[in-house]
């Protein structure tokens, strides 16, 4: 998972790139990337690290310019090293690349470009996605680019959305793209005079005081210059499936999708656990939530529940990632560094502890072992999503199905496994009720949008047992 962010028309673009990395650093901590072009050169500067980190001091003054792309990196294949971070750029023909997404069938790519003597150097797939759009770019106006685009189209598969720059009738030009699913999120924006952006959630707009005109729009090429209308050009038309877990947990709630504004859909995902949940015949005295992504949907949940809704947990701000522990007592410290439980809220009390979701269910054990420290008269687990029972193939680190716990555990044994009194999830007809607009939902269902044959699985789920984080 990543984020990715394109500007053009603006004065000192790299700062604002920077800042639009902050915005969406949520989607990427491992590592991150700005280029510019200017006067018809590139300059690029990425390195391993956080936004604040890698672009402190003077760097922003190396990467002159009115147009960037940027970048912040979560790896879900490679190793992680600096070579595999964005963007990438290619010089002849000049484009500047950045993307979202995972590319299913890699090899098959190499294979391709290795054919007309072009080798892919890194692990990152937005290399082969740039290698490819390169190869179809034959001249520079518009027609050509959407040439390339469709070339794209058709030789990569897998999710991904784009920003590029490129020269286009002799004119620096922005372009972005989105696949014919449009499984990864892509927003376009606009400043009052007149430059554009493109990045993964509006936030990064928000950030700069740009207006959000819309989303790019699945299986088109967007063309954006300074001063001038967007230029939109549907190469594909294919039913879209937005990916229904940035929705659930990796979107920030105040990021605004095609669907709507986050915060609203995980509300309405709450409200309709409570139903769910109600409908068991369950009951409690107060509704707690993981935070920070679960607080909406708690809201909700405790709303249509008519219980009191509570902050049953203070987050250590400052606590960074969850280091790799030796032992199973030094993880739940570092849990407890994380979050620590206020005991008044739920002492002696019957607690729903609301979650965004349940991958591996470590994180989930762990938790419910340190409300019942706090002594709890009884700990019922409500998640607003549906079991995770398939790994993800479209950019999302979803382990491979042997490390997804629902899909190892047998329901009935949920509840003990995890340690508490009951386990609600919401029912795959309840989110897929809640969706507003043709999701993905392969890891709840099992049904890949995008056909993702066996050895291309075998491979992704390799790449990421060698290197994710
Ligand atoms: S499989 Fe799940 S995580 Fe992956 S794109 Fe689909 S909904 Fe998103």
């Amino acid at each position: 998972m990543c984020g990715f962010v394109g500007l053009i028309g603006v004065d000192h673009a790299s700062s604002a790139a920077a800042m639009a990395l902050q915005a969406l650093q949520h989607r990427g901590q491992d590592a991150c990337g700005i280029g510019t072009v200017h006067n018809g050169r590139v300059h690029v500067y990425k390195e391993l690290g956080m936004v604040s980190q890698v672009f402190a001091g003077s760097t922003l003054a190396t990467l002159p310019g009115s147009a960037a792309i940027g970048h912040v990196r979560y790896p879900t294949v490679g190793a992680g090293v600096r070579d595999d971070t964005q963007p990438f750029h290619t010089r002849r023909p000049g484009v500047l690349m950045a993307h979202n997404g995972n590319v299913t069938n890699v090899p098959q790519l190499e294979a391709w470009l290795q054919r007309r003597g072009i080798r892919v150097q890194s692990q990152c797939d937005v290399e082969p996605i740039m290698l490819v759009f390169a190869e179809g770019l034959r001249g520079n106006n518009v027609e050509h680019v959407k040439d390339a685009v469709r070339d794209v189209f058709e030789q990569v598969k897998g999710a991904y959305t784009c920003a590029a720059l490129v020269e286009i009738d002799g004119q620096d030009t922005l372009i972005a793209f989105r696949d014919p699913y449009g499984v990864r999120p892509g927003v376009y924006g606009r400043s009052p005079d007149g430059a554009w952006c493109v990045a993964s959630e509006s936030v990064a707009l928000d950030a700069l005081g740009f207006e959000m005109v819309g989303e790019i729009p699945a299986g088109s090429v967007m063309i954006l210059r300074p001063g001038q209308p967007a230029r939109i050009e549907q190469l594909r038309t294919t039913e879209t499936r937005r990916c229904m877990f940035e929705r659930i947990y990796f979107a920030r709630p105040d990021s605004r999708m095609e669907d709507g504004r986050i915060f609203q859909v995980r509300w309405e995902l709450g409200a309709r656990l409570g139903e769910e949940w109600r409908a068991r015949g369950l009951e409690a005295d107060v509704v707690v939530p993981v935070p920070d992504t679960s607080r909406p949907a708690a809201q909700a949940m405790a709303e249509t529940l008519g219980l009191p809704f509570r902050e049953g947990f203070i987050k250590n701000r400052y606590s960074g990632r969850t280091f790799i522990m030796p032992d199973a007592s030094a993880r739940q410290n570092a849990l407890r560094l994380k979050l620590n439980p206020i005991p008044e809220i739920m002492e002696g009390k019957r607690v729903v502890l609301v979650d965004d979701s349940v991958v591996r269910g470590t994180t989930v054990r762990r938790l419910a072992e340190l409300v019942r420290s706090v002594k709890p008269k009884e700990v019922h687990l409500a998640i607003f999503s549906p079991p995770v029972k398939n790994p993800c193939f479209y950019g999302i680190d979803m382990p491979s199905k042997d490390e997804l716990v629902a899909a190892r555990v047998p329901e009935k044994d949920w509840a003990r496994t995890f340690g508490v009194d009951s386990v609600t999830f919401l029912s795959v007809e309840g989110l897929r009720a809640s969706a507003r607009t043709p999701a993905c939902m392969a890891c709840f269902d099992g049904h890949y949008p995008i056909p993702v044959s066996p050895d291309e699985a075998a491979a992704i789920v390799a790449d990421r047992r060698g290197g994710a984080a």
